[in-house]
């Protein structure tokens, strides 16, 4: 039995280790890309439904912005943490607890209060 008989079954003609080689190569090549791909892709969806984008386009919503003019009035005005007078327009909303330690509460109505930038930027930089 010659090693090309071995090829041979029910008379299909299998190529060679060597001639697949380069295929083989060129496969590997285009499954590392196409993972590589997925990977950006999971990534930009991992991104997208990240708690602080969550939260940033609940802010926006239609919703968003009239929970805050509603909070504003809610607390006469001032900032839940400091209690000075502040305008609606440039406050911050402030979570209660921190979006990086509890992140399903990103748009937990309960959790969110209105704060000055002040507040809100130390109580940041703190966390
Ligand atoms: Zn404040």
């Amino acid at each position: 039995m010659t090693s090309d008989d071995a090829r041979v079954t029910r008379n299909v003609m299998y190529p060679s280790f060597q001639e697949l080689v380069p295929g083989l190569l060129d496969s590997k090549i285009k499954a590392d890309d196409q993972l590589r791909e997925m990977q950006e892709d999971a990534a930009k969806i991992r991104a997208y439904y990240s708690p602080r984008r969550q939260f940033n386009r609940w802010k926006q919503s239609d919703d968003g912005v009239a929970w805050k003019v509603a909070q504003y009035t809610h607390q006469n005005g001032c900032c839940a943490m400091c209690n000075k007078a502040i305008e609606c327009k440039g406050s911050h909303i402030d979570h209660i607890k921190p979006l990086s330690k509890f992140p399903e509460l990103a748009t937990d109505l309960k959790n969110l209060r209105i704060a000055c930038a002040d507040c809100n930027t130390a109580k940041g930089n703190k966390a």
